[in-house]
């Protein structure tokens, strides 16, 4: 028999009220050997009863309330008590499910049970922990959407298209004299298309990598120029310290900001300039690492000093940078010519200009809007493997048989079922929900 998982579905640690989630047939029996209804009540599914958790001498108000399978999230009977929120409180009460015949949960374990009673599907899974994980409202409006079944769609349409042409290979093998120029011809038209729309859905994880992790914006420029102060001002708060004493961002420092509703993080890197010392030494070591490491670069030069510098400053590894004049506050003789942007960190002069900037530069706007977008490394490998299985289908057409020809073919349709988790094993199911939270 499926046991009954118990787990704290709320964060740990302390707050106003906690939820304990259970899951499996004797969900509700359970929560009857430690709850008692206030008055006397049958659980009737989806209806919150009020009443008390005791045990140990210990007892709590609390509100219950039972979903009968399969009318819940995991698609099995369902129990959620809400209590107060103090973690020894939910701890000790987990600890009284498990004795009275409650198992604790794995992590992502609820929702490996709403995923194998067919509630929703992996990637359906995976919108949901991405959308608990999300800090930017594009990342929750991607994560809704997989969570609606979008992304679902689109790999069911293309693995129906694959499945046609597999059953036109079949017939064609059956009946070869009538059918496997037909067959042939098909997959001659139909592969590249298929290809394409594959290529169409992996092209968007350039920006839905993006929108997963932030994108790395990296302030990089002599010591003294306002990096920090340029950081400060973007995050909007004064995170890093500011001074006129040179070399004072030893180390690289990190914050996020949000624009346009994409998350990006900031890398304040330590002055590059010959240093002696051995800490900073390591410090320009680490920001040479931010640099190549970063979508985007903004090289930093002081309106106080020459802009001649400015032609001779290394740009290292990077490969999306823009050259910005700090402290046009002051008076001085550069050519603002020389530079993509004029600002003052201290005046917060066009500081939303180099964000608009930044934005420009590192966020395609047409992936931005595709209505699926790739937000996940597990789904761009395997779109990944399935074009070149079809890829290698219709270079081989020509030269080897029908039945050889199949072999991608059908390997391709797999591996877009491990998205969906149609054709992933248990290995690979658990693999994917042992990432999840306790309690979800
Ligand atoms: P970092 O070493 O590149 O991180 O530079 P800081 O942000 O620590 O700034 C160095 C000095 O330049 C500090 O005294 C700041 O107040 C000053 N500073 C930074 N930005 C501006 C600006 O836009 N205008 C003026 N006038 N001073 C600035």
């Amino acid at each position: 028999m499926e046991t009954t998982i118990v787990a704290i579905a709320t964060p740990i640690g302390v707050g106003g009220v906690g939820v304990i989630r259970l899951s499996g047939p004797l969900s509700l029996n359970l929560l009857q050997k430690i709850f008692t209804p206030q008055k006397e009540q049958n659980f009737v599914p989806r209806k919150m009863v009020f009443g008390k958790v005791s045990f140990s001498g210990v007892t709590d108000d609390c509100l219950a309330v039972y979903f009968k399978a399969p009318n819940s999230f995991t698609g099995e009977d369902v129990v959620e008590i809400q209590m107060h929120g103090g973690i020894r409180l939910l701890e000790e009460t987990v600890k009284k499910l498990l004795e009275v015949g409650a198992t604790m949960a794995k992590p992502g374990e609820f929702s490996k049970r709403a995923v194998i009673n067919g509630k929703m599907d992996i990637t359906q899974a995976e919108g949901l922990i991405d959308m608990i994980y999300a800090d930017s409202i594009k990342e929750m409006q991607v994560a809704s959407s997989q969570m609606r079944g979008e992304l679902y769609e689109e790999i069911k349409n293309i693995q129906n298209e694959i499945k046609d042409n597999i059953a036109h290979i079949e017939v064609a093998l059956d009946f070869p004299e009538h059918e496997e120029t037909f067959a042939e011809e098909k997959l001659k038209n139909e592969l590249p298309n298929i290809i394409k729309k594959l290529q169409k859905l992996t092209n968007t994880s350039e920006v839905g990598n993006k929108i997963k992790n932030g994108v790395n914006v990296c302030l990089v420029g002599k010591p003294n120029v306002g990096k920090s102060s340029v950081l400060n001002a973007l995050v909007g708060y004064d995170r890093a310290i500011v001074t006129d004493i040179e070399g004072t961002t030893r180390d690289t420092i990190n914050e996020g900001y949000t624009y346009k509703n994409i998350k990006f993080n900031v890398t304040d890197t330590a002055g590059l300039r010959e240093s002696e010392d051995i800490v900073e030494k390591e410090g320009i070591k680490r920001s040479i690492k931010s640099i190549e490491n970063s979508d985007f670069v903004v090289f930093l030069f002081d309106n106080a000093k020459n802009s001649a510098e400015s032609d001779k400053i290394s740009t290292y590894n990077a490969q999306n940078f823009a050259k910005v004049l700090n402290k046009i506050d002051l008076k001085s003789n550069n050519n603002t010519k020389n530079f993509d942007l004029c600002i003052s960190a201290k005046e917060n002069v066009g500081i939303e200009e180099l964000k608009e900037l930044i934005y420009q530069k590192t966020i395609n706007q047409s992936l931005l809007s595709e209505k699926v977008i790739i937000t996940n490394l597990r789904h761009e490998k395997l779109l990944k493997e399935s074009i070149e299985n079809l890829q290698k289908a219709l270079n081989d057409l020509q030269v080897v048989s029908l039945d050889c020809i199949s072999v991608p073919i059908l390997r391709a349709w797999e591996l877009l079922g491990e998205i969906t988790g149609e054709t992933a094993n248990e290995s690979i199911i658990d693999a994917i929900f042992s990432k999840f939270c306790l309690g979800k």
